[in-house]
């Protein structure tokens, strides 16, 4: 079965997508299940663009699309939280238990946009890398309100640099990795494997790469979800049954699919 468990609609300001679209493509594509995943970015460093979505109103309108489709679509109620060292307080305080699933995902670290590249300015590119690992470090170990952590190395799409290496082919972001994983292990939680890693840039891999998918693996982490990170109908379910297949290949046995916020597990 195919679960398309990041999905942004007009929730979202950079998306594409409506709702109603979206649920019409996933019936279409045969995906089982989805989850609405549309970013909320508090301090986002970034002035041109607010991800601020006025909760009451989302879940309502969430709950209104789980009724019209009950029965045809199963449609959970997610969110994409931009987590930071210094908001999480506010994020405990707007995630409560409103959610099915929440992605825990960064796209600012030390206050400083990832998207247009300041963040990179003054350190060379594994510095860089490991200082964004330790902000997911911290993020994991003090907040609790999430899921599944999202798009682990998107680190690599920024910056400008001309080669990409794989986070494992430095043995301190490996350290940091490997303790990321202890501590989602323990507090059953997981990642999430993004499939815009092939249709952004020249992705081989999804985010994670196979090499960190493996690493996870190996430290026993069983809790999965697949992604599009869809912000228009085309990308939704994108490359998911290649996808299954690499999981599979790398000795994966389950996706998972979350119902407030507790994880259910599905035979790939
Ligand atoms: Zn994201
Ligand atoms: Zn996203």
């Amino acid at each position: 079965m195919l679960f398309d468990y990041h999905i942004h609609s007009e929730f979202s300001p950079d998306s594409r997508s409506t709702l109603k679209d979206i649920c019409t493509q996933a019936q279409k594509i045969g995906l089982a299940e989805i989850a609405i995943t549309d970013h909320y970015d508090i301090d986002y460093q970034n002035s041109r663009i607010v991800f601020n979505i006025d909760r009451e109103k989302y879940l309502a309108t969430l709950e209104d699309l789980q009724q019209e489709y009950a029965g045809r679509l199963r449609i959970k109620k997610g969110l994409e939280l931009g987590l930071q060292p210094h908001i999480i307080d506010q994020c405990t305080e707007y995630v409560g238990d409103f959610f099915d699933f929440v992605i825990g995902s960064f796209h600012t670290i030390q206050k400083k946009d990832l998207y247009t590249g300041e963040f990179f300015r003054g350190y060379s590119q594994w510095e860089a890398y490991r200082e964004y690992l330790k902000d997911v470090l911290y993020c994991v170990q003090n907040f609790r309100h999430f899921s599944v952590v999202g798009h682990l190395d998107v680190i690599r799409r920024y910056g400008n640099f001309p080669e990409v290496p794989d986070l494992t082919e430095d043995r301190d972001c490996v350290d940091l990795l490997e303790e990321i994983f202890n501590i989602l292990i323990g507090q059953g939680k997981g990642i999430e494997v993004n499939t815009s890693g092939y249709y952004i840039g020249n992705g081989d891999d999804p985010m994670p790469s196979r090499s960190i998918l493996r690493l996870y693996l190996e430290k026993g982490g069983e809790i999965l979800t697949t992604g599009s990170d869809s912000h228009g109908i085309e990308q939704m379910g994108y490359k998911f049954r290649e996808t299954h297949q690499l999981l599979r290949d790398l000795g994966y046995r389950y996706l998972t699919t979350f119902e407030k916020n507790e994880p259910i597990f599905h035979k790939i």
